[in-house]
Formats: C-alpha cells, sequence, structure tokens
C-alpha cells in the first residue's frame, strides 16, 4: 500500500517539475536563466536517509549535496528528485531522466548503464539482533530470513546465493521492528543507511556486523551510451573528490549518522548516572554522619568532663558549707558551742522531752566580779580565763544530748536532758568547785575567779514554755549573786 501511494505520489512530482521547467524554458529545452545554464535530471532512491532520500517532495542527503556541488563545478543545474528505485531505473532507461544518482555496478547494470567514477563507500553490512552471534557472513544467511531492498544492491548481491529467504523491505522502520521482534532474522543495507534509520525510529536490540559484506563504491550512472553526460558528471565529480569538496559534504552529513544508543547503552547510563549520584550522596552521607559523630563524642566527653567538674565543684561547695554550717556554730573564743547552736539545740530538746514526757534542766553560769579581772588583768587574762572555764564546763558534761555553750559575754549555759532539778544541782555543784579549784587568782577581789549557778528543771507540757525554763534559770542565778555569789541556787528550792 505504502509502495504505491509513494509510487504515484513521486510521479505527481516528476510531472509538476517537468511542467514548471516546461512552462519557465518553453523554447529552450534544459537551458536555464538568463545565463542560458543547462538542467540535468538525476533520479535518486526516495528511501536511502541519508545518502538520498524523499523528505516531503524535497529530494535529501549526502549523494543530493554532492549532484549539486558537481552542477556548480560544471555550470549545470542539476535538478534531484527522490522516488520509487524501480521506477527511477526505468525512467532513465526511457530517456525521461539524465542518470541514476547512488548506484552499485553490477553483471545486470552493467548491461543497462554506464557509471561514473566512484561516488560513495557502501559497506554493505548485515543488522541483526542485539544478542545474535550466529550471523556474520553471507553463508550464515542460508535458511534464514533475509530483509533486502526490491531493487537494491543487496538483493542483487544474495541472489547469486541459493536458500537464502529474502523478504522485501518496503518500509525501513517497519522492517527494522521486524528484525528487531525476531520476525525476520536479518537485513542487509549499507550500514550508514541501516544506522540512521536506528536512530531515526529510535530502535531497540539490533546491531551491526562489524564486517561488511562487501563495501561498494556507488556511482552515477547514465543510460548506456549515453558518455557526453557521463564524462560531464564524471569531470565534475573528480574535480569536486580531489579539492575535498565531497569530503566537506561528508563531514556535514556524517554527524547525522547514527551512534549506537541502544537500550543496554541507555541502560548502562543511566545506571551509571544513578550509581555516580548515589555514590555520591553515600559519600556526603558518610562524611556527615561521621561529623556528627565526631562532634557527638566531642560533646559527650565535654558533658561528662563538666559533669565531673560540677560534682567536684558541688562535692566542695558541700564541704565548705559544712564547715561554714560548723564554724556558725562554733565560739570562736572558747571553741564550745555558741549561743545560735544552743538556741537550735535547746529547741530540739524541749521538743523531744515534751514529747517523750520527761524533765529538761536548765544551769545558767556567770563569772563573779570579771570586770574587775578585766580590768585587773587586761582583756586578754580575761579572754585565757574564759577558755579554760569553757573547757572545765564541757569536761563536766559528758552525757549524750546534753550540750553545753557560751551564752553571752561571761555568761555559760547547760542543758541537761531528762535531769530533774536535784540531778541538775549535783552538776552544777561540780562546775562551781571545779572552776574554783582552777585557782585563777583575782587580785582585785583578793580571791579566785568563781562563778554563780542557777538551774530550773521542769517536764515540758502546753501550760509551760522554754521561755519560762530559760527565766527562771535566770532569775535563780540572780538569786545566787544575791546571795554572796560563788554558789549554785535552785529554782524550785527559791
Ligand atoms: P558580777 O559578779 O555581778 O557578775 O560582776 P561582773 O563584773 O562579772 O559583772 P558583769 O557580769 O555585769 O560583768 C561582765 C564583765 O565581763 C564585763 C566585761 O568586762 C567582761 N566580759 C564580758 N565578755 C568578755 C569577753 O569576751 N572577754 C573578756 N576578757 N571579758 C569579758
Ligand atoms: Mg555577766
Ligand atoms: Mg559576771
Amino acid at each position: 500500500m505504502k509502495s504505491t501511494r509513494n509510487y504515484s505520489k513521486s510521479f505527481i512530482y516528476i510531472i509538476a517539475v517537468i511542467i514548471i521547467l516546461t512552462f519557465i524554458f518553453p523554447s529552450n529545452g534544459y537551458a536555464i536563466n538568463s545565463d542560458s545554464r543547462d538542467t540535468l535530471v538525476l533520479l535518486g532512491n526516495e528511501n536511502l536517509a541519508p545518502i538520498v532520500y524523499n523528505d516531503n517532495g524535497t529530494a535529501k542527503g549526502v549523494a543530493v549535496d554532492i549532484a549539486k556541488a558537481i552542477g556548480n563545478r560544471i555550470g549545470y543545474d542539476i535538478v534531484v528528485m527522490a522516488v520509487n528505485w524501480e521506477q527511477a531505473q526505468n525512467m532513465v532507461l526511457n530517456g525521461e531522466a539524465d542518470g541514476l544518482l547512488q548506484i552499485n555496478p553490477g553483471p545486470e547494470r552493467d548491461k543497462l548503464y554506464d557509471f561514473s567514477v566512484p561516488l560513495l563507500r557502501s559497506d554493505f553490512s548485515i543488522f541483526v539482533q542485539r544478542d545474535n552471534v550466529a550471523l556474520g557472513t553471507i553463508d550464515d544467511l542460508i535458511g534464514k530470513r533475509v530483509g533486502v531492498e526490491s531493487a537494491g544492491y543487496p538483493i542483487i548481491l544474495l541472489q547469486g546465493y541459493e536458500g537464502i529467504d529474502l523478504e522485501i523491505i518496503r518500509n525501513w522502520e517497519t522492517s527494522f521492528r521486524d528484525l528487531s521482534n525476531g520476525d525476520i532474522d536479518a537485513i542487509i543495507v549499507d550500514r550508514w543507511i541501516g544506522e540512521y534509520e536506528l536512530a531515526k525510529s529510535k530502535i531497540e536490540g539490533v546491531k551491526v556486523v562489524e564486517n561488511p559484506i562487501e563495501t561498494q563504491y556507488s556511482r552515477i550512472a547514465v543510460k548506456k551510451g549515453d558518455m557526453e553526460t557521463l564524462s560531464l558528471i564524471n569531470s565534475g565529480l573528480t574535480e569536486i573528490t580531489e579539492d575535498g569538496t565531497v569530503d566537506r559534504i561528508m563531514d556535514q552529513w556524517q554527524g547525522k549518522r547514527v551512534v549506537y544508543i541502544t537500550k543496554d547503552y541507555y541502560q548502562n547510563f543511566f545506571l551509571r548516572s544513578i550509581s555516580i549520584f548515589l555514590l555520591m550522596v553515600a559519600l556526603v552521607a558518610i562524611y556527615l554522619v561521621r561529623k556528627y559523630q565526631k562532634l557527638s563524642e566531642k560533646l559527650k566527653a565535654s558533658v561528662k568532663e563538666r559533669t565531673e567538674e560540677l560534682r567536684r565543684v558541688n562535692e566542695m561547695l558541700k564541704a565548705s558549707n559544712l564547715k561554714l554550717e560548723q564554724i556558725s556554730m562554733i565560739d570562736g573564743l572558747t571553741s564550745i558551742k555558741n549561743r545560735r547552736a544552743f538556741d537550735i539545740a535547746f529547741n530540739k530538746a524541749y521538743k523531744l522531752c515534751m514529747r517523750e514526757g520527761i524533765p529538761i534542766a536548765l544551769i545558767m553560769i556567770d563569772i563573779d566580779h570579771f570586770k574587775i579581772f578585766n580590768d585587773t588583768y587586761g582583756h586578754l587574762s580575761g579572754d585565757q580565763a574564759l577558755i579554760r572555764i569553757a573547757e572545765v564546763i564541757e569536761d563536766v558534761i559528758k552525757r549524750p544530748g546534753d550540750i553545753a555553750a557560751r551564752y553571752g559575754g561571761e555568761e555559760f549555759v547547760v542543758l541537761l536532758m531528762n535531769t530533774t532539778e536535784e540531778g541538775a544541782a549535783i552538776v552544777a555543784e561540780e562546775i562551781r568547785r571545779r572552776i574554783e579549784e582552777l585557782g585563777i587568782h583575782n587580785e582585785g577581789m583578793n580571791t579566785v575567779i568563781t562563778v554563780s549557778l542557777g538551774l530550773s528543771s521542769f517536764v515540758p507540757d502546753d501550760e509551760k514554755t522554754p521561755e519560762e525554763l530559760i527565766g527562771t534559770a535566770d532569775r535563780a542565778l540572780y538569786k545566787a549573786k544575791e546571795g554572796g555569789r560563788n554558789k549554785v541556787v535552785v529554782w524550785g528550792q527559791v
């Protein structure tokens, strides 16, 4: 169907060109324009892209460009039409056109045409399925289905071999797809043409066998005996071949040749790109993880160090707080408990005794005539006396829970738990006696230093207060002073 349509389409183009030419140059045959240039009409295969092909009614291709260059060189306008190849050959034989562009000689053809000097190199090659390794030479094609053009050189070549199942190619794309699908086993065509079609149609799964089955040089053919046209063409073609024009034209078209971009190539390229990309992502990830790990380790070490430092500081703080607490509870001069320590201990003990229902006793002690001692011996000696008296009081107090403290300037207090006035009186009396026995001379009074003591004891209850105990002991002390000093007064006996 397609072939028939192409046939009639080409025919219409030829008629149209002939009418136009006749219209423009009515009396001068093929003579052209004001320069009176002659015209040569060459026919090419409509289906040999990129060498010669029909592109919407215009002949294009590397051979077409070469033909035009020949025309320029010999001073002719060369009109090329790309038509059905069989028809083209017939038209030249019938004298309807001057020559065939791009044709390979052969025994049969030699009888019909005269051929120019070489035009283009044709590597007739076998195209097979990509995985096929069995088909490499013509002999391998015996018993196989092989696609060839109906009027091309390969069909002439293969007709000499028996047993090759020839399939006529009507459309390159369809046939290459058939090859890719395995509907035929091979296609034989000029390598350049086959590769161009594969690239254009983006057909995958097909490869070319590297070694061509035959290398030929295509030519321009004229009807047998038309030596005039042939020598014209030969002179032009020889000149443009020698001066590099043909090479330049070839170069321009080489770019349109197929580079094999197979599915494998695509897949490999894609996989390689993905792999490189993933590798880069992985490298960046590893770098970041390493960096993070290092940072994290550094941070951990730093946190550990800081925690340890903090723990040490905390312990030091605790220790110094404890020391401070202890210092704040100790009297600086006598090293026994101070008034603050006494107040805290007294409150605790008072509550405990109240809870337990046991008596609590308090002894208030005041040094006798101490002002005179100070006045006589000086303040420093007074301090020494205070230290020694404190030592005696501490020494007398032995029971756990009992407390001795410096209450004020030269006043001391003793707290005795679970002790009645009678018990406290014994302790007080011992204190009084032992201080007297120290024998610290007080010249102003002409005696030794003595102390007066007042004591009080009761079982705490809701009716009584701690102040009451202090107050009564204090008043007993006053009574002791009043009573002549160096004595113990028991509040309950006042
Ligand atoms: P009294 O027998 O009536 O108690 O006579 P006194 O002189 O002791 O009178 P009072 O108790 O009022 O006097 C306290 C004196 O104790 C006054 C002061 O010189 C002395 N004093 C108080 N605190 C200290 C101290 O820390 N060191 C010294 N050296 N003397 C002190
Ligand atoms: Mg006093
Ligand atoms: Mg005193």
